[in-house]
């Protein structure tokens, strides 16, 4: 059974744009723990009043990883410089792979805006090995119904596959390298266990409620980071939770971040921001 590594807790919120109120759990501390996660931005349920001219981030550019945002409430559009066009309802993930350089903005949806409401959800940003850093950028988008659930026995809860799969149920998402990503929400008294490959990195955050995991209670805002050696990760809720399970085949290769572009080296920073300048990224 996997043991507990250590436990981190979210720094405090901070705005990413005017749409975007988030709570970072991984920063650049973990990289090593927790690759080939670079970066997870929490949107704790945020009620929004209306408002005529969405919210959101104007265009920027990615190069060198791919962004996955998951929504549970809310709605979100995105537009990006490959000319694809999305929209995100409850339950939508999208994966985007930035991959040799994109330009994209992501807002929030027109008429959600309008109406107001509650708006939930998160991003994560998965790095790429240096093989297809340079792979051109696309993007994925993971409809609800498309996305395989597995309930818990007694029908006491059920896990959806975003990446990955699990025993036997194959998860929709392209990824680069093997990853496992499952949205769990369960009622108490639940026992969720399941393997993983022996060398994985895996964490589990507790996005609410409280679970019992390694013999120790973990709560609400707690990133539990997992010893990667064993393969049986095991856990029991305590009450209704919900926790998203992050674990990835490490990329053991150097990473060099700046903003928003994740590379291996200071001499591919230095050309990703040239080719940027430059215009290379396309256009929106
Ligand atoms: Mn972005």
């Amino acid at each position: 059974m996997k043991k507990i590594k250590y436990i981190r807790k979210a720094a405090p919120p901070h705005m990413v744009g005017d749409g975007f109120k988030v709570r970072a759990f991984i920063g650049s501390d973990l990289w090593k723990d927790l690759s080939p996660f670079l970066m997870l931005d929490y949107i704790e349920p945020w009620h929004l009043h209306p408002t005529e001219f969405p919210r959101g981030v104007d265009v920027h550019p990615h190069k060198g990883f791919e962004t996955v945002s998951i929504l549970w409430e809310g709605a979100l559009a995105h537009e990006d410089s490959t000319g694809a066009k999305g929209k995100l309802f409850a339950g939508d993930v999208q994966w985007m792979t930035a991959g040799s350089g994109i330009l994209h903005k992501e807002f929030h949806e027109e008429e959600f805006s309008r109406r107001g409401g509650v708006l939930h959800g998160a991003q994560l940003w998965v790095n790429l090995p240096a093989q297809y850093k340079n792979t051109p950028p696309s993007y994925q988008d993971l409809k609800k119904e498309a996305i395989p659930e597995m309930v818990l026995p007694d029908q006491k809860g059920r896990i959806r596959i975003l990446a990955g799969a699990l025993k036997g149920l194959q998860g929709i998402a392209r990824t680069f390298t093997r990853i496992n990503i499952y949205d769990i929400h369960a009622q108490a008294d639940a026992v969720i266990d399941f393997e993983l490959p022996p060398g994985d990195n895996c964490a589990l955050l507790l996005l609410k409620g409280t679970i019992l995991v390694d013999d120790q209670v973990t709560r609400e805002g707690d990133l539990v980071v997992l010893d990667p050696q064993d393969d049986r990760v095991k856990f029991q809720t305590n009450n209704t939770v919900h926790v998203l399970v992050l674990s990835g085949e490490p990329i053991l290769e150097p990473v060099v971040a700046y903003g928003p572009f994740v590379m291996n080296t200071q001499e591919e920073i230095m050309e990703a921001i040239d080719a940027f300048q430059a215009g290379k990224f396309g256009k929106l």
